[in-house]
């Protein structure tokens, strides 16, 4: 196995000034390992859901080579759920509601067979759970991503800052990136951040597409201007997911194969918000996401002399 993936699988609630969606599946790990399937035969997920959870969307998640060994069901429990509101440019939103359920209860052991894999992808949680969850990989892994968000910058700085000293690369949204530093421009954010110990850094801005930092290398990749944006709930999840997947898949962490990464993760992050919730993600295919890439690639293509001096 490839890639092993911790982060919530959920339910949601998801209000746009377009439409509301009552109760969908969701969560950070869903969406990771849902837009990673696309580039790896097999991964596996770390999580726990309650009895509510449903088995068929388990059945479909294993067709698509994500394994659930590491899936803990609570049956007499809830899972996980959220409820969102998004203001009208979308970049915004409000949690309206957080029950945490079963995550109060989650204390994840790894399956003999996650423990070797080369690829980890910690999803925005508790880092004592990511923490715990690093510590029981065999050997170190060939590359770690992580995320996060500002309510463990709040609650839990120090055990945050501890893992993010054991990770390659973190991508966080630039509300965040901003906190972590405490430094308005993305540039001297980045700088501390880097000094924090990851070797990268993500930047994720929405609708207004990623920046990646490396040492004193930046690459910025555009979102894709899309006709209407229905949903962008798991768009970072989304993005995150394409992006270690794609690297996954190569075996190749150059700066070069980074921005290929960010480009597929881009790319994976514009089909999730053109439906509610996971929707989209289920009917894609690789025909699709190569048919988008090129969008991207065609997006930001111009021809300019520059003249040296
Ligand atoms: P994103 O839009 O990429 O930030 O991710 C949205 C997903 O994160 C939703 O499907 C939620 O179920 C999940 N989520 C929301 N709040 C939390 C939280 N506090 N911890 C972990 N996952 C969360």
């Amino acid at each position: 196995m490839k890639l092993i993936t911790v982060g919530t699988v959920a339910f949601d609630r998801i209000e746009t000034p377009f439409g509301t969606a009552e109760k969908v599946v969701g969560g950070a790990a869903t969406y990771i390992s849902l837009a990673a399937s696309f580039f790896l035969e097999r991964s596996g997920v770390v999580s726990v859901v309650g009895g509510d959870f449903p088995r068929e969307v388990m059945d479909d998640l294993r067709s698509r080579g994500i394994d659930l060994e590491g899936l803990e069901v609570m049956p007499d429990k809830e899972s996980f759920f959220w409820a969102g509101r998004y203001h009208y440019d979308m970049n915004t939103r409000d949690t309206l509601e957080t029950r945490l359920n079963v995550l109060l209860d989650l204390d994840p052991t790894l399956p003999a067979a996650y423990r070797e894999a080369p690829y980890l992808m910690l999803g925005n949680l508790d880092p004592g759970v990511q923490a715990k969850v690093l510590d029981q990989m065999a050997e170190p892994p060939a590359l770690v991503v992580m995320d996060t968000m500002n309510f463990w910058m709040d609650s839990a700085l120090e055990a945050l800052h501890k893992v993010i000293g054991r990770v390659d690369i973190l991508a966080i949204n630039d509300a965040e990136a901003r906190q972590l530093s405490g430094e308005h421009s993305l540039v001297k954010a980045a700088s501390k951040i880097l000094a924090m110990g990851p070797r990268h850094l993500v930047v994720k801005k929405g609708e207004h597409g990623a920046l990646l930092f490396s040492g004193d290398r930046v690459f910025f990749a555009p979102a894709l201007p899309l006709e209407d944006i229905v949903d962008p709930t798991g768009a970072g999840d989304t993005f995150a997911g394409g992006l270690i997947g794609y690297l996954a898949s190569t075996g190749d962490h150059s700066f070069e194969n980074l921005k290929r990464a960010i480009i597929v993760g881009s790319a994976m992050a514009s089909f999730c918000c053109e439906r509610f919730g996971i929707e989209r993600l289920l009917e894609l295919d690789r025909a699709s996401i190569d048919r988008r890439i090129r969008e991207f690639v065609d997006l930001v293509d111009f021809d300019i002399q520059v003249v040296d001096q």
